[in-house]
Formats: structure tokens, C-alpha cells, sequence
């Protein structure tokens, strides 16, 4: 008899069409939160009890907030509903021919099927990095790579080795998108007003923040304009940029560039891209670029009550030949599309095809430094543009609590130049790096 035996999903029958939510992420939740209202059974499930904002990830890892306040408990959003049901579940398989999904607790059937699980870490196949590099992409990597970096300056107060201490006070950052170049501005600024502090016994002239990115320039997605004076920020925050090179390989704590160029760190992190997260049982020719093919009414290529929003989907069209870029916003005006096309879809009238509006992108590189791209070609840098990043940030925060709680902290942080969430409570160890087996498999994953 399995551990799991005695488990099932529970779900009572109803007279509504049941649709199974699968991801409580961007897209996932607003569909859910959107869905209740309507005439439908709602059944969302999530290898997490929580939501996270993935946005403010690398200011957990920073130590400037805490993990709590980046997320919010699935059941607390989605509450007072008789037709909603939460299952903290990972979906294993799903079959699309019998209309049931799969988990290590048993199946689930569906009259509609929506996949919002998102994406997951690329590491470009190299599996030497994907073991020992930090990815940033969940909560619990951003909090294992705050306590690894905490124990490293821990560690180096103990040795008189300037070879070992050096290794464990640089970090090198790959991918010089917004997510990289948020967390080398973060680190520079600990760097330069926090860790002294802390240690005054170490020296961190000593301690080298690289930021390695394959292409000629820093983000990528955003404007020249942008890419250069976030380049010119981060040279100012005295983080070695280096562009134009490809890590190689990471073992025995030595980066090594495609120059042959070697950079000795026991923190190595990755925000070098994602990939759609494909479950299994999905035909092969509906994925491309580990992405699912939706057509303009994000329905599975070939399927009536199958559908695929954010990150996982690929929606070809004029504008997007290669499909939308992965960011919130398409995740979330998916899921509010998706609602009205289901609507229709019921009442037997035709859907509307999705049309995303772009608002704009930004980044940030520390205090009183971002970079936005507006429509229309507008573009701002500095102060005015660091305020702007941090309303939409704070406005796009799920809870009044959260944003609270995030505003305090921001106010804090600017007035005392300090990231009080300095505490070592995971004692992460890399070479236990699979920890996540260990947990119930009802859940986790085991790739990132
Ligand atoms: C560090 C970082 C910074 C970012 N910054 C920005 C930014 O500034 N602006 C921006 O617009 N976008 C940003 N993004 C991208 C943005 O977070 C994604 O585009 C967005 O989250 C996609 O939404 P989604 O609903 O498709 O997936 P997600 O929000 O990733 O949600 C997927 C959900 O599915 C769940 N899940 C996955 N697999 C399974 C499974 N098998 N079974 C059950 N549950 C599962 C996950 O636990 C998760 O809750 C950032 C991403 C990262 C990683």
C-alpha cells in the first residue's frame, strides 16, 4: 500500500461544467478569482499553497523584504465561494483523450481544461549548471540563495584564506535581463551599505559582483536607451558587466567563460531565461519551443475545451510571429479574455480572438535607478522613473496587507539604507541541493 492510498481529490459532482485550473500564478488566479462569479465549478490546483509575485523574487533573495510579503495564501484570495475548490496539488499528466488530469493522489476529469502553469528555469540543457547554479524562480530559491549568501560571509569571518574568502564573497550573475540586472543592483547596494556593517572584520573591496550576459547588451527586450543606461548604472554600483561571453561551465566553484576566462564564486546565479513548464501526456506536436500552440482563442491547437494562458502558451500572430513575450501582463489579460470567450463559448456564440495591449516594461538598478519603456516610444530614466517602478510594483502587489507591509519596508530601507531580513533560518546546504525529494512528491518538482 502507497503512502497515498488512504488520499483522494475530493471534488463533489455539480450541475455547473466543471473547469480545472491548473497554476495559481499571474494568469491562474485572476482566471480563478474571475471564474467563481460565474456558472462554472472551479477546481484550481497549485504545487503551492500560496501566489507569489515573482517580480519582487530578487529582493527576498537581497534580504530587503520578506517571503511572506511577495505572496499570498491561495485560500485566503479565493474565499466564500460554494463552486471553488483549491487543491494543493502538482498535476503529473494530463489526458486529453478521456478529459482527466493526474495526480500522485489519484485523477480529476474535466469539461474544461486551462493549463496557467507557467515556466521554468532554462539551463539550456547543462545539467553541471543546473546543479550547482541558484535559479531565481520560485520562493524557496530565493530564500535558499539569501541563506547561502549569509552563511558565505558567516564563513568568511572564520578563514584567513584570501583565495577561499574571495570565492565565497563574489557572486556572478548570468542573464542580463530585468532579472539579473535587479539582483546585481541589489547585491551591489549590500555590498555598499549593509554587509560592512555587519562584518567589519572583512574586507569588501574583496568581493567581485559580475554580470554575464551572452548578447552584446544589457536588457534585451527593452529599448538601447534603456540597455545602456542600466549598464552605466551598474558600472557606477561597481558591478564588472561583461557582455558579449557565454559561461561554459560551473564546477568546483570556478565559472569559467567561453575566453577561457575563469572567475572563482561559490554563488553562481541564474536568470539566464525560462521555458514553458510542459506536463506530461500533451501531444508532442502541440509543443514548440517547450511552449503549447494556442490559436488566437488560447485553445489547445485542435481541441474545444482545452486552453493554455501565460508563460506555457504560444500564440502566434501577426504582431507576435514567434508568440508573446513571457511577462505578467499577457498571463493576466489571457485569463480576462479567456473568461468572456468561455461565456461565449456557453451560450453558443463566437469567441473573440485576443488582442494583448502592451503597457511597457521596466527594470530597476537600486535606489533613485530604473529604466521604463513606455508606448509610443517613451522612455525615461532615474528618480522619476525609480517611483514610477516601485507604484506599479506596489499596485500590482496581491493584498492591501502585502503592499502595506512592502511600502513600510521600501520607506525603511531608503531612510536607513539598510535590508533587515538578514536572518540564516534555512541553513541551506548546496550539496543537499535536493531537498525538494525529500519533501511529499504530492507537490514538488523535481526539476526547477
Ligand atoms: C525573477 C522573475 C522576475 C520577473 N519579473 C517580471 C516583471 O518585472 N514583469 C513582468 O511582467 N513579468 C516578470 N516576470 C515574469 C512573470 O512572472 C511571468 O511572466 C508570469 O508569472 C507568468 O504567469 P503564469 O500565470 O503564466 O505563470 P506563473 O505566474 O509562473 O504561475 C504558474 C503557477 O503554476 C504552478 N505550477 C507549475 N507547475 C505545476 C504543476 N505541474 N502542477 C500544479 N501547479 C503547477 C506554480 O506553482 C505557479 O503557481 C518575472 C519572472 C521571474 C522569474
Amino acid at each position: 500500500m502507497s503512502n497515498f492510498d488512504h488520499l483522494s481529490i475530493h471534488i463533489p459532482k455539480s450541475h455547473y461544467p466543471r473547469v480545472v485550473i491548473v497554476g495559481g500564478g499571474f494568469g491562474g488566479l485572476k482566471l480563478s478569482r474571475m471564474l467563481v462569479k460565474e456558472k462554472f465549478q472551479v477546481v484550481l490546483m497549485d504545487r503551492n499553497n500560496y501566489h507569489v509575485f515573482q517580480p519582487l523574487l530578487y529582493q527576498v533573495a537581497t534580504a530587503g523584504l520578506e517571503a511572506d510579503a511577495i505572496a499570498g495564501p491561495m485560500r485566503k484570495l479565493i474565499k466564500e465561494y460554494d463552486n471553488f475548490f483549491f487543491r494543493m496539488l502538482r498535476v503529473l499528466k494530463v489526458d486529453v483523450e478521456s478529459k482527466k488530469v493526474s495526480t500522485k493522489v489519484g485523477d480529476i476529469s474535466y469539461d474544461y481544461l486551462i493549463l496557467a502553469n507557467g515556466a521554468k528555469t532554462n539551463f539550456f540543457g547543462n545539467d553541471q549548471i543546473m546543479k550547482n547554479a541558484f535559479p531565481l524562480k520560485q520562493l524557496s530559491h530565493a530564500l535558499d540563495l539569501r541563506s547561502h549568501l549569509l552563511q558565505n560571509f558567516e564563513k568568511a569571518v572564520l578563514s584567513n584564506e584570501r583565495a577561499y574568502v574571495e570565492s565565497l564573497l563574489n557572486v556572478v550573475v548570468v542573464g542580463g535581463g530585468p532579472t539579473g540586472v535587479e539582483v546585481a543592483g541589489a547585491l551591489a547596494e549590500l555590498k555598499g551599505h549593509v554587509l560592512p556593517k555587519d562584518y567589519p572584520e572583512l574586507n569588501f573591496r574583496q568581493m567581485n559582483i559580475y554580470l554575464i550576459e551572452g548578447t552584446d547588451r544589457l536588457l534585451n527586450g527593452m529599448s538601447q536607451n534603456s540597455g545602456d543606461k542600466a549598464h552605466y548604472y551598474l558600472d557606477g554600483l561597481m558591478v564588472n558587466v561583461i557582455t558579449g561571453k557565454f559561461v561554459q561551465s560551473y564546477e568546483n566553484n570556478v565559472v569559467k567563460l567561453n575566453d577561457d576566462t575563469e572567475i572563482h564564486t561559490q554563488t553562481l546565479i541564474w536568470a539566464a531565461g525560462v521555458m514553458g513548464s510542459i506536463i506530461d501526456g500533451i501531444p508532442k506536436e502541440l509543443v514548440e519551443k517547450s511552449r503549447i500552440l494556442v490559436n488566437e482563442f488560447n485553445q489547445v491547437n485542435g481541441f474545444e475545451n482545452f486552453y493554455a494562458i501565460g508563460d506555457v502558451a504560444c500564440m502566434k500572430s501577426e504582431k507576435f510571429p514567434k508568440g508573446h513575450p513571457m511577462v505578467a501582463p499577457v498571463a493576466i489579460q489571457q485569463a480576462e479574455h479567456l473568461v468572456k470567450n468561455l461565456k461565449l463559448q456557453m451560450q453558443g456564440k463566437e469567441m473573440l480572438g485576443f488582442d494583448y495591449t502592451n503597457k511597457g516594461s521596466m527594470a530597476t538598478i537600486g535606489r533613485n535607478r530604473a529604466v521604463v519603456d513606455l508606448p509610443g516610444d517613451i522612455k525615461f530614466t532615474g528618480l522619476f522613473a525609480w517611483a514610477v517602478w516601485m507604484f506599479v510594483h506596489l499596485m500590482s502587489i496581491v493584498g492591501f496587507k502585502n503592499k502595506f507591509i512592502i511600502f513600510i519596508n521600501w520607506l525603511w530601507n531608503y531612510f536607513t539604507y539598510d535590508r533587515g531580513n538578514r536572518l540564516i533560518v534555512r541553513f541551506f546546504n548546496p550539496t543537499l541541493k535536493d531537498y525538494e525529494e525529500n519533501q511529499s512528491d504530492l507537490y514538488t518538482d523535481n526539476d526547477e
